[in-house]
């Protein structure tokens, strides 16, 4: 068998942030005002706060402005619905992101259903997610979008397909699974209370990883031939899958880091964009 192909989420976002700085050029040239993101940290976590960061680097990266909203660890549901309440009502803002996860006394449900609909670029909300699965407009999950991205790009047959998705959070397993059947893969959804998960990834053409455990899925439960998409990430550039020896059987796989990561803020700002020329029309 020769050697996998390598999803290069990282290469393909960078192309990508080329074609998104001409359109936003083109958007402002043509009379509109620059696409802005507002981006919400609550409180102090490192890693979220690097993820805000890098998001505000994108959107700088393809000539889009991003304003910056930190709130403080101790922050109410009421405090922080009513700062989504300014936002959806500011005429500048064409897209919000709400850093997940927020600390635990914050409903953090009723606040990403508070998103108005057309600034959801993040893809969190509850109206958003059905239309989604329903086939209808709207900008999906940023991470899932990103990954399906991926796939189109690298022409990865989906269609008829057994797709395994390991994990079904509301932002990342939930809405894969219905993005990959309305692809017409057959999907088969896997979490923590599933039995015999070794023998369900055993059976799939298509692995995504979404399990938010270190290298929980083993190279050796996976097929010859497999596409492999690992959407975890840990410190030290450790997936939730285990890659040992895949990369000489399997048909595809995505790196950690350069794999998933990037193509999620790439779904992001490329639906940042899209809501600003909905708003433009
Ligand atoms: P999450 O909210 O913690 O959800 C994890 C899911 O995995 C849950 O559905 C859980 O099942 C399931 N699970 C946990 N232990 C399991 C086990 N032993 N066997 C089978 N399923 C199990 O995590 P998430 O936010 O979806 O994130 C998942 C991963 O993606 C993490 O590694 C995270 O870092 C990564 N991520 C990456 C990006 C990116 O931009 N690259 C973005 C978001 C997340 P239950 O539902 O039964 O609890």
């Amino acid at each position: 068998m020769m050697a996998a192909l390598i999803l290069d989420g990282k290469a393909l976002a960078k192309h990508r942030e080329s074609q998104l700085k001409s359109a936003v050029e083109a958007l402002t040239k043509a009379g509109s005002e620059v696409p802005t993101l507002a981006t919400i940290l609550v409180g102090g976590d490192p890693a979220s706060a690097t993820y805000v960061q890098m998001k505000q680097n994108a959107c700088q990266r393809v000539g889009m402005d991003s304003v910056k909203i930190e709130m403080p660890e101790e922050t109410s549901t009421e405090q922080l619905l009513a700062q989504i309440e300014m936002l959806n009502k500011d005429p500048k803002i064409c897209g919000i992101l709400l850093q997940h996860p927020v600390p635990a006394q914050i409903d953090e449900r009723a606040c990403f259903d508070a998103i108005a609909i057309e600034k959801d670029v993040d893809g969190v909300t509850t109206q958003g997610f059905g239309l989604m699965s329903m086939g209808e407009l709207a900008f999906g999950s940023a991470t899932p979008a990103g990954i399906m991205t991926l796939l189109h790009h690298y022409d990865v047959p989906l269609a008829g397909k057994h797709a395994v998705v390991v994990g079904r959070s509301p932002i990342l397993g939930k809405p894969m699974a219905a993005m990959l059947l309305n692809a017409n893969a057959t999907v088969t959804v896997c979490h923590s209370r599933t039995e015999n998960l070794a023998a369900l990834v055993g059976q799939a053409d298509i692995v995504i990883g979404a399990v938010g455990q270190p290298e929980l899925i083993k190279a050796e439960w996976i097929k010859d031939g497999a596409v492999v998409v690992d959407a975890g990430y840990h410190p030290g550039g450790i997936g939730d899958i285990d890659k040992t020896g895949l990369a000489e059987r399997v048909m595809a796989l995505t790196p950690v880091p350069g794999g998933v990561g990037p193509m999620t803020i790439n779904a992001l700002i490329s639906q940042t964009l899209e809501s600003a020329r909905i708003a433009a029309q």
